[in-house]
């Protein structure tokens, strides 16, 4: 039962993407973009937050920070992982729905789009620390938009 257990964390964004890209093995995660030779190479360091959650928090509180990154944050933020990327196990949901809508191109707005195909044009631009610094806060704020966009939705739906 145990490796059920494993399976059971969701994927989400971890290691820059704006698609999930981190499976935890065993309480830690791993960056699915560093596959080769059938296992992956990259991570294993990082806890995971929903089945590792204590070392996790441990890993990111800040209270020096401006605001202070407090329990309560870092809980609330993983609950706004488990709300989103959290797919349960239904057999008659089809994998349609189960891709997030803000990853989904064809159903992104103009604005998102406008956001994604910024990320893309920096990556172009080469590879530097700077740029990749600037495509993940592209991508956080692609992020925040989409969380608008996401709420505005489910507003018009109920
Ligand atoms: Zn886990």
């Amino acid at each position: 039962m145990k490796t059920e257990e494993q399976n059971q964390c969701p994927e989400f964004p971890h290691f820059g993407a704006i698609y999930p890209d981190a499976r935890c093995i065993d309480g830690y995660l791993w960056d699915l973009d560093k596959f080769e030779d059938g296992k992956l190479y990259g991570g294993g360091e990082d806890p995971c937050p929903f089945c590792n959650t204590e070392e996790y928090i441990e890993n990111h509180l800040d209270k020096d920070s401006d605001p202070p990154v407090t329990r309560e944050r870092i809980l609330e933020y993983i609950q706004k992982l488990r709300d989103r990327y959290d797919t349960p196990n239904k057999p008659n949901m089809n994998a349609e729905n189960q891709v997030p809508r803000r990853i989904r191109l064809d159903l992104n707005t103009p604005a998102e789009l406008a956001i994604y195909n910024a990320m893309q044009e920096v990556e172009k631009v080469g590879a530097d620390v700077r740029l990749t610094d600037c495509v993940i806060m592209l991508s956080k704020a692609k992020d925040l938009l989409s969380d608008y966009v996401d709420e505005k939705l489910k507003g018009e739906e109920s």
